[in-house]
């Protein structure tokens, strides 16, 4: 029995006679748990008696397993990669609703029939009445995969608007045709969604979209429409790849280098990854989609593991916008308190609502971490052994890095400039609204960050005001750079590049150099050329400027550069361990015992253990947080690792929690 609980080994119970003629593998069984009851998984049957005390089944809750062969090998790919029971890695596999203390049985009557409204399909204007030449030859490419039933992974490189949703439909209807099912990864997902649309008006019947904002009672209408066959195509956020399809011809994911791929709590799993082994389970193509590729699929694709397909030019070979970079060093608005706002982007600003077009500002305030920087020259402190931001400790008034450890204390002048200015920085977007209000009291504005984005009332206000023009101004957070397409945008402003930059991660470069032209590919989808301002303190920085010239080959030459010399991904394989207490004293011993025990392991294993070192965000929700970076020269030797860690009852006491994350994405 594979019980939903962080242990890792299965349990032994007696089924009593009658209960089952056969019992079958994935069957969900109620059993006594603790002092309750629990809803498990039927792993399988012991072949000879089982010697030891056991506890009854108290009931087989479905006559046949929900979950085919196939989801269950995945399941136990996951638990075993990520390091997680079988019990909560099969729960991902079922609704709410059906996981847990429940028993619900499937077998019931629906109650509503969904349906998208008719306002989400596209208008047969927004077809393309033919491909262009690049979509022509990469649907040559991809289709036999499709048709042939084969694994085959494809990374499809295309700028902002080259037209990548047709690929992926084209790619659906040869999957289907087939008589195979498909799933459709997008990192965030409403009805809005361009890529929604696009599917809902392809397959207007059988598309599922598993959107975040379904209650768990129309989540488990959708998967029941799944399960049942009624609908083959899912269109969803990571958790769509759990789909009950009888069959899986076609796996997409669009924006593959989207951080929202990465579950961050309990089984912490990369939806593009598990795509991927999916698709080789399946025999099925897996497509990654992006404008601006991850580094890791960048390499894949340069070693020959996926197949690259580039997509160069926009559609209607529309221009990509102008990138004109502020430097913000030493010079601040006379104005102190619009020092975040240059004259170019105020003028910019200025010209674009006379003209009646529409202006995005754009902030990354996403896991702000406490870093310092010179507020003349920009000059930020860091680790001269990871090349990581340093972290900036309040209570010990001491910078740290959090990747090994290193300590130095706080500059007082800039190493650079010689400034006294050295502070931590950043106005957020509610300070800018209230600017901008300030500034062009006459014109609509909206603001969309984490805040406003609760409320679906709110979103689709703003959605409505960009589309009627009633709002002229929209300002928010990296939520804004996605999957947005209002032709009327001609202005994208990224308001403080360097937010991004600093950040104590070793991707922050990439990151950043990945919203740019995220914002940038807002600007200009219309008729008329837009135009993106990118007010930073480093307009050297790498990132920075191989997006403006849009040098796409520097960019990742670089960075793979930085990347093997300072030993990061797609060079190494990583894992962190991440220790937290409620008290601090218990959880650095705690820290300390799990970093002994850990290193002991890695002895001979080409794996380097650093740490324990506070994580940035140090006290989070109550709790102090420590970190141990795993690095290590390959996968094999990394789950080594692990296994030894997951198996050794030592290092877990009381009053701390340790969690492994392997290949983690947010560092904080
Ligand atoms: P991407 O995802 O690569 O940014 P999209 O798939 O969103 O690009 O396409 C951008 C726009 O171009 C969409 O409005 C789409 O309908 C349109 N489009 C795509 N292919 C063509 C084509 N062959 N001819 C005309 N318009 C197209
Ligand atoms: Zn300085
Ligand atoms: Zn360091």
């Amino acid at each position: 029995m594979a019980v939903p609980i962080a242990v890792r080994h299965l349990f032994t119970y007696r089924l009593g006679d009658g209960l089952s003629v056969s019992p079958q593998r994935g069957q969900r069984v109620l059993v006594p748990f603790k002092k309750s009851f629990v809803v498990g998984y039927l792993a399988g049957v012991h072949a000879t008696p089982f010697e030891g005390e056991v506890k009854d089944v108290k009931e087989i809750v479905d006559s046949e397993p929900l979950i085919g062969e196939e989801a269950w090998q995945l399941a136990e790919w996951m638990a075993s990669y990520y390091g997680r029971s079988l019990g909560e890695t099969l729960d991902l596999f079922f609704p709410t609703l059906l996981r847990g203390g429940w028993k619900r049985n499937v077998h019931r009557e629906r109650k509503r029939k969904s349906k998208v409204p008719s306002e989400f399909l596209l208008k047969p204007t927004e077809l393309p009445s033919q491909y262009t030449v690049e979509q022509t030859a990469a649907l040559n490419i991809m289709l036999p995969a499709a048709r042939e039933r084969r694994f085959a992974p494809f990374l499809v490189h295309g700028i902002t608007g080259s037209g990548k949703t047709i690929l992926y439909v084209e790619m659906a209807r040869a999957a289907v045709q087939q008589g195979r099912g498909v799933v459709v990864l997008v990192p965030e997902i409403g009805l809005t969604s361009h890529v929604a649309r696009h599917f809902v008006s392809a397959f207007p019947d059988r598309v599922a979209l598993l959107h975040s904002k379904l209650t768990s009672r129309r989540r488990w209408d959708e998967w029941d429409r799944i399960r049942s066959g009624q609908a083959d195509v899912v269109v969803g956020a990571r958790s769509a790849l759990f789909a009950p399809l009888k069959d899986v011809g076609l796996i997409v994911a669009d924006e593959e280098h989207d951080h929202a791929y990465k579950q961050e709590d309990g089984v912490t799993y990369h939806a593009r990854d598990v795509a991927l082994v999916m698709g080789q389970r399946w025999k099925a193509p897996v497509v990654l989609g992006s404008a601006t590729p991850s580094l890791e699929s960048h390499a894949n694709a340069s070693r020959g593991k996926y197949r690259l397909i580039r997509l160069a030019r926009r559609v209607s070979d529309r221009p990509l916008p102008d990138v004109d970079v502020v430097d913000m060093r030493f010079k601040r608005n006379p104005d102190k308190r619009l020092s975040w706002l240059s004259p170019q982007l105020h003028k910019a600003m200025v010209d674009t609502l006379e003209r009646r077009g529409q202006v995005v500002l754009f902030l990354n305030r996403r896991g702000f971490a406490p870093v310092l920087r010179c507020m003349d020259c920009g000059e930020g402190v860091k680790c001269p052994h990871c090349d990581i931001t340093l972290t900036y400790h309040k209570a010990d008034r001491h910078m740290r890095c959090h990747y090994c450890d290193h300590r130095q204390d706080l500059p007082e002048v800039c190493s650079e400039c010689k400034s006294t200015s050295v502070a931590m920085a950043g106005a957020g977007t509610q300070k800018i609204e209230e600017d901008i209000r300030a500034l062009f009291p006459q014109t609509g504005i909206a603001r969309l960050d984490m805040d406003t984005a609760q409320s679906k009332k709110r979103r689709f206000e703003i959605m409505e005001g960009m589309e009627s023009g009633a709002i002229q101004i929209a300002v928010g957070t990296q939520m804004i750079t996605k999957g947005y397409h209002y032709p009327q945008i001609t202005l994208v402003g990224v308001v403080d590049a360097d937010l991004g930059l600093f950040l104590p991660d070793f991707r922050s470069a990439e990151r950043t150099y990945q919203q740019i032209l995220q914002a940038a590919g807002r600007a200009g989808r219309g008729e008329q050329k837009g135009r993106v301002f990118i007010q930073t303190m480093s307009p050297d920085h790498h990132a920075i400027d191989s997006a403006k010239h849009y040098d796409e080959s520097r960019f990742y030459e670089t960075e793979l550069r930085l990347r093997r010399q300072w030993g990061y991904p797609p060079y190494k394989r990583l894992a962190m361990i991440r220790i937290r207490a409620r008290h601090e004293v218990v959880g650095g011993e705690g820290a300390l015992a799990v970093l002994q025990a850990t290193k002991q392991m890695a002895g001979g294993k080409g794996v380097e253990v650093l740490g324990p070192a506070p994580a940035p965000l140090y006290r989070l929700r109550g709790h102090y947080r420590w970190q141990i970076l795993l690095k290590a020269d390959t996968s094999k030797g990394l789950h080594e690792v692990m296994e030894g860690l997951l198996d050794a009852k030592g290092p877990r006491r009381a009053g701390y929690e340790v969690r492994l994350d392997v290949d983690p994405v947010n560092m904080l």
